[in-house]
């Protein structure tokens, strides 16, 4: 019996994980899965329903999707509030806390200015307009009726939208039901946004390289992922190029033009919703700012590349590090 046992035991000790990855185009972004399970069908299982739950989430925050709650949000806007899932709500309910956060540098309502901006067109929006659009952008105009949860925007013409959150939401989402299906161990990579959640094989943390912003092949460090998200908002994926100067996809809310006082603003924390939202931020703030607000949040930790490509580390990010450089 005990050696029956014992064998039982040897076996189960030798039962030997698969690593599987899946890519898709989600959210306007290459996002990729990667699960680490006994089989490679309970790998594919996971993977599969974790997909699901991020379609499920694009179709409730996309402002391109005319049909979803949040397009219903920005076609009523100056009217009537539109009730929507609690879900919804409290999404935007925390988007605004960051607002509050970060004096206003971090806004779902950006959009109001932000539409001006094409990037691939090449050619700058009109500065009259830009300046008139700067009307439209303000948090404020977001009223919420947590009784009713309704959502509406008080003036006409002011949009939301959760291009600086929604990914690190989903990766969010994406792991609790990884996890929610006995899922022990995952990396979700939503669109560069990354959640981790278990250990790989042998124990080893998920790992994460950071690369200098003006050479991506060049990796200037390496993080390793306990229970942790790591989030970069760059100015090297959208951009457009005019007169020599860089024009990123993240606009000032007070001056209605893309910022650029950083390369990149990578921020480490346990939440991939909060990492992503505080990158934008931090990207928006600066180095001095930016940094100053990271070091007085608990657990949250951050790596800044400024305009000159000098890196700049947190107070206690040291523990996180497995390779550290001084310059990129
Ligand atoms: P991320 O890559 O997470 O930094 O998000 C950048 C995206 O967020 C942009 O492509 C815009 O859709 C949106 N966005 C740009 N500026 C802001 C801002 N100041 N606050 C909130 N969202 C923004
Ligand atoms: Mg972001």
């Amino acid at each position: 019996m005990l050696s029956r046992f014992l064998i039982l035991a040897l076996l189960t000790c030798f039962v030997q994980a698969v690593e599987v990855r899946d890519s898709r185009a989600k959210m306007g972004s290459p996002f990729e899965i990667t699960v680490l399970a006994e089989s490679e069908a309970e790998a594919r299982h996971l993977i599969e329903a974790a997909f699901a739950e991020i379609d499920r989430l694009e179709a409730m925050i996309s402002s391109w999707q005319p049909q979803s709650q949040t397009s219903a949000i920005n076609r009523a806007a100056g009217g009537d509030g539109v009730v929507v899932s609690q879900e919804l709500f409290n999404l935007i309910r925390r988007s605004l806390k960051i607002s509050q956060l970060t004096d206003g540098a971090f806004d779902i309502t950006f959009a109001g200015v932000g539409n001006l901006w094409d990037l691939s067109s090449g050619r700058l929006p009109n500065p009259m307009k830009v300046k008139q659009a700067l009307a439209l952008v303000d948090y404020h105009a977001v009223e919420l009726n947590p009784k009713t949860r309704e959502v509406r925007l008080s003036r006409p013409g002011v949009r939301i939208g959760f291009g600086a959150i929604g990914k690190g939401y989903a990766a969010n989402r994406a792991i609790v039901k990884i996890r929610e299906l006995g899922g022990k161990s995952a990396l979700v990579n939503a669109g560069g946004d990354m959640v981790a959640t278990g250990v790989r094989e042998n124990g080893r943390p998920w790992s994460i390289l950071i690369a200098d912003p003006r050479a991506p092949d060049r990796v200037f460090a390496e993080l390793a992922l306990t229970e942790q998200a790591v989030v970069t908002s760059g100015d090297y994926e959208r951009f457009m190029i005019v007169d020599g100067k860089r024009y990123s996809h993240i606009i000032n809310p007070k001056t209605g033009y893309p910022v650029d006082s950083l390369q990149s603003a990578t921020v480490i924390c346990p939440d991939g919703e909060l990492a992503d939202g505080l990158a934008t931020s931090i990207f928006v703030m600066g180095p001095v700012a930016g940094m100053d607000l990271i070091n007085r949040l608990p657990r949250v930790e951050c790596i800044l590349v400024d305009a000159q490509g000098r890196i700049h580390y947190s107070h206690n990010i040291q523990s996180q590090l497995i390779v550290k450089e001084n310059s990129p």
